[in-house]
């Protein structure tokens, strides 16, 4: 609705990727749900229409477009799939810290398979002992010759097991704290890394989570992103990024679940009419609209910031905080439009609800935003 600073490219893009996702993502996605299967296949489709690489710039095969341009991407998709939303964005998050620090060979080397979607990547940063608390990493990477040798492990990890690039955040030098945090690429297949059990999700089922496990596991140094100890900022940097497009993935679920209840409201006959003339209903849709639109607002922020090269951190903070909260009450209020039918499988809104709420946990819980923004106040 508010979209009217897009550019006609970017329209087209938003269009192109609408359709896709209306008659391949969509129509996949109740299935993905229900036997919590990550559908490889869609991912290569998806590939084919440049949307893993559009991030990517042109010279490593991507589509060389920014922020705004994935946001609307992502938007589309996860309004068909919220699980395939989720999926896609794992990707990116993994290979931003490849983008932004790796070396020319590092770049050369994984940017143009991860960018034609051959490759998918995963971030793999939190373990047992180290959620919000990121810098509290127990995973060690000791150097010795011209390996690393890892140890330690990885859980939720988005993407787990199917990535075939891993970017693992390490202790260089446990001794240093967040100074002492590294980035290494651990590539599937490596000996000594393996993965544990794949979660059993509430929601987002379709997406993909397993413990990623690593027990004297050598990569080369080469496989070192930036500098040793530069680690922990390797991983707030793409985090802070990949908050645009988690707010982007959120708020299709959102706008998806607002859609159905709106469509509910005009055919559900009760007292002898639509429910959608009951004030008590519309009441309830027109705040559901607002909250979409207004975190939508909040997302075309904190893009047009990160494209034009100004500091973006707080507003892709309140993006994804905004997104998350509004995702989750309106997917709660469409099963409430929704009635008893709401809370059966027969209509997606259960879905919805299920999976808007893992939106308030990753990429910070919406507590650590809240601490986030503070801080940029009171700086
Ligand atoms: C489906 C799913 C996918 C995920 N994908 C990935 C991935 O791809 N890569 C990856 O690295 N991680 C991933 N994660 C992990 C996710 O980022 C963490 O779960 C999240 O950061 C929270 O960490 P935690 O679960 O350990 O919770 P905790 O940190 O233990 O938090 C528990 C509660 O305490 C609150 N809390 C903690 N500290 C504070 C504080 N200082 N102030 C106020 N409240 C606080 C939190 O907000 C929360 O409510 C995923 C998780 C899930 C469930």
């Amino acid at each position: 609705m508010f979209d009217y600073f897009l550019t006609e490219e970017q329209r087209l893009l938003q269009q192109t990727a609408r359709r896709f996702a209306e008659n391949e993502v969509a129509p996949q996605a109740e299935e993905a749900d229900e036997k919590a299967e990550f559908n490889r296949e869609l991912f290569r489709k998806i590939a084919e229409m440049g949307f893993m690489g559009i991030n990517i710039p042109e010279e490593y095969d991507g589509g060389g477009q920014g922020s705004l341009s994935t946001a609307l991407v992502i938007m589309e998709l996860a309004k068909a799939c919220g699980s395939t939303g989720m999926g896609v964005a794992a990707h990116f998050l993994g290979l931003d810290a490849i983008l932004h620090y790796g070396t020319s060979e590092q770049k050369t080397h994984y940017l143009p398979p991860l960018a034609r979607g051959e490759w998918l990547c995963a971030f793999a940063l939190t373990e047992p002992a180290a959620g919000t608390d990121a810098a509290a990493v127990q995973t060690t990477a000791q150097k010795r010759g011209d390996k690393y040798i890892i140890n330690g492990n990885k859980i939720f990890i988005s993407n787990g097991g199917e990535a075939e690039v891993n970017v693992v955040f390490v202790k260089t030098d446990p001794s240093k704290g967040s100074r002492g945090m590294s980035a290494l690429i651990v590539e599937k297949g490596t000996p000594g890394f393996t993965f544990g059990k794949k979660e059993d999700k509430m929601g987002m089922r379709g997406s993909v989570n397993r413990e990623l496990i690593f027990e004297d596991c050598e990569v080369p140094i080469a496989h070192l992103i930036g500098e040793e100890g530069q680690g922990f900022k390797i991983a707030m940097d793409a985090i802070n990024t990949g908050r645009i497009v988690t707010a982007a993935y959120t708020i299709g679920v959102g706008e998806a679940a607002l859609e159905a209840a709106t469509k509910y409201a005009k055919e559900r006959i009760q007292f002898g009419k639509p429910i959608g003339e009951f004030q008590g209903i519309q009441f309830m849709l027109a705040d559901m609209k607002v909250a979409v639109e207004a975190a939508k607002l909040f997302i075309y922020q904190a893009a047009y910031k990160a494209d034009n090269g100004l500091p973006f951190a707080t507003e892709a903070s309140m993006a994804k905080l905004v997104s998350s909260d509004a995702a989750m009450k309106v997917t709660i209020d469409a099963v409430q439009i929704h009635g008893g039918y709401g809370y059966m499988k027969d209509y997606p809104v259960e879905r919805y609800m299920r999976d808007a709420k893992i939106t308030q946990i990753l990429e910070g819980t919406n507590q650590i935003q809240r601490v986030i923004i503070a801080r940029s106040l009171l700086k």
